[in-house]
């Protein structure tokens, strides 16, 4: 459960949204950046100081194509943090053309199980300069 915190909220954190990482940064920009090994060549998400393969800790930040498929899903709802007048949203593990799953809204679809799939082709909703980017959305590619 730890594990899916994490990667669920990764950036909502007071301390996070104070310093925004590279991460968030880059998705204001319209990019979508990962943290690389420069040993094994592994990409990962969250982001962390080491390596999960390898333990080394000699990264760069890599901009990633934000295309991918969804690995999982589920219809949430109750979704948290919803507005008024926002009943419901598509949770999906949407696994990254690079490698990395990543735990993420799917926006612009219906709560109809028909519209959403396994292996469904998605790509990254980018909030743009003025939105949000303390949490990463999805929509269908
Ligand atoms: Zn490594």
């Amino acid at each position: 459960m730890v594990y899916w915190g994490c990667v669920l909220y990764p950036t909502t954190s007071p301390a996070a949204s104070h310093n925004p990482s590279p991460f968030q940064e880059a998705l204001r920009r319209g990019q979508l950046l990962l943290p690389r090994c420069l040993a094994c060549g592994h990409v990962f998400y969250p982001p962390k100081a080491h390596c999960p393969r390898c333990g080394s800790s000699a990264l760069e930040w890599t901009r990633c194509s934000g295309r991918g498929r969804i690995y999982s899903y589920v219809i949430n709802h109750r979704p948290l943090g919803a507005t008024p007048g926002e009943a419901w949203d598509v949770m999906a593990v949407v696994e990254l053309d690079e490698g990395p799953r990543i735990l993420a809204t799917v926006v612009g679809l219906d709560p109809d199980p028909a519209q959403v799939r396994v292996d469904m082709m998605v790509e990254v909703a980018f909030p743009g300069a003025d939105g949000p980017a303390t949490t990463l959305s999805f929509r269908s590619a």
